[in-house]
């Protein structure tokens, strides 16, 4: 479904790159970098009300720049055993995953939508792994489930004790509010800001993720040291879950 809020937000972006494109043809400095693809870029496009957006070069969004840079600078540490990846279209993640991991799966419940190669089907409602993953990475994805409670049980399953899930939402300064699929698609547009989200997150999220058992941790890029935030125009909040090494929850 093309809304027009969504082709509004399209033509920005073309406009936004097009002048990009213009200021590089026509000398300007690139000051900036970005940090998924590394190259030097003189801004990064608009999409929406976020003018610092994307990677003219790649695409990158900020929170594709914010996961290199967290792991460039060692502040999480890849696993080279199992990763489970969810909507893998971060194509600079797919690939650092796919390098370090010695069991890489990307996938989604519709692994058509992606180029990927070897894409799984999974659908988080019905992930029945146990302890096989050390990192489960899922961004802009829990806003889509049906039972977030049931798909964080599910997540805190399938890892290994002391694995770990990076996971990242559209957050408002709200508390979160839960929506359905029973809801009408515009109704779900207008609340939640795309007709296929069923909820809106606050950070309350970190509440829902501590109830499945696990420990939560938040990185924010405002938390950054500014002039690295600026240069390579860093944003969003990760939301860092471990489970625990040993847990006395029984389903471990
Ligand atoms: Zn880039």
């Amino acid at each position: 479904m093309i809304t027009t809020k969504r082709a509004a937000k399209a033509v920005g972006k073309h406009i936004s790159r097009a002048v990009l494109a213009l200021r590089a043809a026509l000398g300007a400095k690139p000051v900036f970098q970005c940090s998924a693809c590394g190259a030097g870029v003189v801004g990064f496009f608009r999409y929406g009300d976020c003018t610092d957006w994307g990677c003219p070069r790649c695409g990158a969004s900020p929170r594709e720049r914010l996961m290199n840079y967290l792991v460039d600078s060692g502040r999480l540490p890849l696993t080279d055993g199992a990763i489970l990846h969810m909507a893998p279209n971060e194509g600079t993640l797919v690939r650092r995953f796919g390098a370090a991991a010695s069991d890489y799966v990307p996938a989604d419940l519709d692994p058509s939508r992606y180029t990927v190669a070897g894409a799984a089907r999974v659908d988080l409602m019905e992930l029945a792994d146990h302890g096989r993953f050390d990192l489960f990475y899922a961004s802009h994805v829990m806003e889509h489930v049906p039972d977030d409670a049931a798909v964080l049980s599910n997540i805190f399953r399938a890892l290994k004790p002391g694995g770990e899930a990076w996971l990242i939402v559209p957050l408002w300064e709200k508390p979160t509010e839960d929506g359905s699929y029973a809801m009408p698609p515009r109704e779900r547009e207008r609340r939640f800001g795309q007709w296929d989200h069923v909820r809106q997150y606050g950070m309350d999220f970190v509440d829902r993720i501590a109830a499945a058992g696990f420990e939560v941790e938040t990185i924010a890029a405002t938390g950054i040291d500014p002039a690295i935030r600026r240069r390579h125009a860093l944003g969003d909040i990760l939301f860092r879950a471990r489970k625990p090494a040993t847990t006395s929850r029984g389903n471990g």
